[in-house]
């Protein structure tokens, strides 16, 4: 693989998964029964050292026992751009919830970069309360602890470069721990903002969804996301069937971000 400068990296946002909510069931206070649909992505940045992945997707039995359809196991769309899930060396996690999470026994030589916060959240007293069950998947939380004690987790605190031009920037919010990634690309500052911002409805209307832990960091969070991004035009939202049309569709399932 060949090593660019920084500032030349490449992204590919891989689209694994579809399910259908009412907006009343996700967007904050909202009252509406109008459909949403969420795609479910998982990114990848090539032009460093090693690919560097951005969340983990979650496995079949997760799509099997939450409705959703059209799934396909994310490793396969990563092997069509040439990437190895066994190889894979580096994961950042933006947060702990069940599909960002669930698929961290698809990468297993992969060190886990996590919000300390993030893991004092999910594996702290609040894992107890069905709310926050809700959204994750306790068997692979479980995993989370004993991967840590096998040295393949690193937990950062607050913001921190990965490599030249790819840095991570804690905003919680949607999650105790929620982290965005920026990415230096030939087109500028690329954020990967992930569940900081579901829909670009979210940070576009600064319309938050409902499944958070601090309301006003969410906001501040969306904040942040335009302050990093080069411009709004490389904010790349983190379930939006949008990305695709905001982006460059290769085939079903590749879109080029940058
Ligand atoms: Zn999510």
């Amino acid at each position: 693989m060949s090593f660019n400068q920084p500032g030349n990296y490449e992204i590919y946002a891989l689209k694994y998964a579809e399910k259908q909510l009412d907006a009343c069931q996700f967007f904050y206070r909202n009252p509406s029964h109008e459909k949403v649909t969420l795609y479910f992505y998982i990114w990848c940045i090539l032009g460093g050292p090693f690919p560097i992945l951005v969340d983990t997707g979650f496995c079949y039995e997760d799509a099997q026992v939450r409705e959703i359809s059209n799934y396909v196991n994310p490793t396969s769309l990563l092997s069509k751009i040439g990437v190895d899930a066994l190889e894979v060396s580096l994961v950042l996690i933006t947060h702990l919830h069940w599909d960002h999470w669930g698929g961290y026994s698809l990468f297993p030589r992969a060190t886990f970069w996590v919000q300390r916060e993030e893991v004092a959240f999910f594996t702290g007293p609040i894992a107890r309360y069905e709310p926050y069950q809700r959204v994750t998947n306790p068997a692979t939380l479980a995993e989370l602890v004993k991967l840590n004690y096998g040295g393949r987790i690193f937990m950062v605190e607050g913001d921190r470069q990965v490599i030249p031009g790819i840095r991570v920037y804690w905003v919680g919010g949607h999650t105790a721990g929620t982290q965005i990634v920026t990415v230096q690309t030939a087109r500028g500052n690329v954020v990967l903002a992930s569940d900081a911002s579901h829909f670009y409805r979210n940070i576009e209307r600064r319309d938050p969804v409902q499944i958070i832990t601090h309301l006003p960091q969410m906001l501040m969070a969306f904040e942040k996301i335009e302050e990093l991004a080069g411009s709004k035009e490389l904010i790349v939202a983190g379930h939006d069937p949008q990305v695709v049309t905001r982006f460059q569709p290769l085939e079903e399932g590749i879109i080029k971000i940058a």
